[in-house]
């Protein structure tokens, strides 16, 4: 089974969209995690086990279609 979850992630600008984060939620098997983005320019980022957000950032590169802003971790709303 997959799990998905989304977080809201808003520019300045006030474009806003999401970042999906999938994670295996079966127990005993083995974890992973893979972070796309919805509405935003950027690549995605799978790793085994868990990442933080701010490594999901770092590799995706979020970057606004709007005004071409590079998105934070802070950006995100929580
Ligand atoms: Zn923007």
């Amino acid at each position: 089974m997959t799990m998905r979850t989304r977080f809201r992630l808003v520019c300045e600008c006030g474009h806003e969209g999401n970042i999906i984060l999938s994670e295996n939620d079966q127990p005993y098997s083995r974890m992973w995690e893979r972070y796309s983005l919805e509405g935003f320019d950027g690549g995605s980022y799978s790793v085994d086990g868990s990442a933080s957000m701010d490594e999901a950032f770092s590799a995706m590169k979020p970057r606004c279609p709007k005004c071409h802003r590079l998105l934070t971790v802070k950006d995100l709303e929580l």
